[in-house]
């Protein structure tokens, strides 16, 4: 980073005075370069998805400083989520999962301590979660309503909740797939998506159900973006 630019618009005579605060007179923003810096490497780790308390020791700073940086991406990232959604359309895989709790529990109720996640998937699209209450036939008809567009073409497994999905499109459930050769009736994307949610949630164990559903917005995201520049993505959302 130039120092004699400013970080905000690149003007290139910004005034310094003595405690290292920077004055630009061009966008009259004023802020620390030590600071922004500061920000700027939490960021990287956040990115880079080094725990809090790790980037804390590696980068000699105080882990509520970090921890403060780490869930106001989080805040803005879910945020941006909300901003960017449109209905998921196509051919969308729908499955549900379960994470942390200790014993396993039964589907389709709230079991043991289990937060459930409702995920959808627009093949060669996106991935989108939410979280309804249970998985009764009615949560999963209104997040379909919600979150899908009328005519897709849903695959999901047998379970017995989404045996009404065919309202709102074409529905196809794994017990179908030995009847279709080309071998489109599979939830295998999402399956992916799981993995890769549940290897990295088990780093948060514990955590609140406020705080839960923010990490799932990150994870989303991550998954979504996975093949982008995340520390820039995620600067720019700063
Ligand atoms: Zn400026």
């Amino acid at each position: 980073m130039d120092r004699r630019k400013c970080v905000f618009c690149h003007y290139s005579r910004v005034r310094t005075n003595s405690l290292g605060r920077i004055y630009c007179p061009r966008c009259k923003k004023r802020y620390s370069f030590k600071k922004t810096e500061r920000v700027k490497k939490i960021i990287e780790y956040f990115a880079l998805e080094i725990p809090a308390n790790k980037a804390s020791k590696v980068l000699h700073l105080n882990y509520k400083t970090v921890y403060r940086v780490y869930q106001r991406l989080r805040r803005k990232i879910a945020k941006r989520t909300e901003e960017e959604f449109r209905k998921l359309s196509g051919e969308i895989e729908v499955d549900d999962a379960y994470f942390g709790g200790r014993r396993k529990g039964n589907r389709g109720r709230a079991a043991s301590g289990k937060t459930l996640v409702l995920g959808m998937l627009e093949r060669e699209g996106r991935v989108f979660t939410s979280l309804p209450e249970n998985l009764g036939l009615g949560q999963v008809l209104e997040a379909t309503r919600r979150y899908a567009e009328k005519g897709s073409v849903f695959y999901t497994d047998k379970f017995r909740s989404y045996k009404s999905l065919f309202i709102y499109g074409r529905h196809f459930s794994l017990d179908h797939a030995e009847k279709f050769a080309n071998g489109r009736v599979h939830i295998n994307g999402l399956e992916g998506f799981w993995s890769f949610a549940k290897e990295r949630m088990l780093k948060y164990h514990g955590i609140s159900k406020k705080h839960f559903a923010l990490y799932m917005k990150e994870l989303e995201f991550r998954y979504n973006h996975r093949n982008n520049d995340l520390i820039k993505l995620f600067t720019e959302l700063w």
